[in-house]
């Protein structure tokens, strides 16, 4: 990408595309544009079409979309179908249709099969059946992959895409009702510190292992990616480590020096059992994650302690 080149990141606002935002100006990219969602719905084919005939991008993130943890997965399931699969619609014919050079989409580890065999590689794509609590947007991320891949084939698109595996860092949200395990167990462990409460609830057994990556390292991995990728398969992005979910309470726990006892819920879904990326094709292509979970982790309680959180 040239430094001058001009860059729409769609969902600049979001956790994933304000960290690809800050990366591209520490890089120095000048012409980086976006877009209010009262300006432009991504949602609306008329919007998004209007928009990339009048700009012209010349690169474009695909970060935008419908997003959350288990709870919102499970609840909202008609609009992480729907909302999903328009934005990527829209943005990736439009980017065909107004000859964008280059467009990176982004999607989750939730689009490989529950019962996969771990770590994930690549190939196994559409291998079995998907978890049920976050099928929706699963199928809506298949769906975008099978975009990019095909207007590739068919169109000659230089489009690819990326999975990131369970992402935390600036701009997260931070709704227990809506958030992914990683903010909400801050979220949590830290209002039990400061108001002196005995215990802290963590959904499920505890038992699920997850992946865990700082978002800045994501950006990086996705600018590597965009300068040195440009192949139809999908690549995974994660650390290539896991931990479970009450080893990721313990340890928010000691950053937050919090003493206090867990209590798990039992009524609350585990979700996936595992979910660890293969990350042997990132690394062969030159990338590593740099920021370890600890440190991640300590650098987040940072804004975290500065946070108002309402009951
Ligand atoms: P997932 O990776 O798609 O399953 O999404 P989440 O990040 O929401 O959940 C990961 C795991 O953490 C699941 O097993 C949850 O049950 C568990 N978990 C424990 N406590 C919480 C919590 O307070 N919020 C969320 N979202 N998950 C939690």
């Amino acid at each position: 990408m040239e430094k001058n080149a001009k860059i729409y990141v769609a969902g600049h606002r979001g956790m994933v595309g304000s960290a690809i935002i800050r990366k591209l100006q520490q890089l120095g990219y000048t012409n980086i544009i976006t877009r209010p969602s009262a300006e432009v719905d991504l949602r609306n084919q008329q919007q998004v079409f209007s928009f990339f005939e009048q700009e012209k991008p010349d690169y474009v993130f695909l970060a935008a979309a419908k997003v959350g943890g288990i709870y919102a997965n499970n609840t909202y399931r008609g609009e992480f179908l729907y909302d999903n699969l328009m934005i990527e619609s829209n943005i990736i014919h439009a980017a065909y249709v107004n000859k964008v050079k280059k467009l990176l989409f982004l999607g989750s580890s939730c689009i490989y099969p529950r019962m996969a065999p771990q770590p994930l590689k690549e190939s196994y794509l559409l291998t079995g059946v998907l978890e049920y609590t976050n099928e929706p947007y699963a199928i809506a991320k298949i769906a975008g992959i099978k975009l990019c891949e095909n207007y590739r084939l068919q169109y000659g698109c230089n489009f690819i895409s990326v999975m990131p595996t369970n992402l935390y860092g600036p701009n997260d949200n931070y709704d227990l009702n809506k958030s992914h395990v990683l903010p909400a167990l801050l979220r949590k462990i830290h209002t039990a510190k400061i108001k002196n409460i005995p215990t802290v609830e963590v959904w499920g057994s505890g038992s699920p292992l997850r992946e865990f990556l700082h978002v800045d390292d994501l950006s990086e991995a996705s600018l590597f990616l965009m300068e040195n990728y440009s192949e139809s398969e999908l690549v995974n992005i994660g650390t290539g480590t896991e931990i479970t979910i009450k080893d990721l309470a313990l340890l928010i726990m000691r950053v937050a020096d919090y003493k206090g006892e867990i209590i798990f819920d039992s009524s609350k879904p585990d979700g996936t059992p595992r979910k660890l990326m293969d990350v042997g094709k990132l690394t062969a292509l030159g990338w590593k994650a740099k920021i370890t979970l600890e440190e991640g982790i300590r650098m987040v309680y940072k804004d975290v302690e500065k946070m108002n959180f309402e009951e």
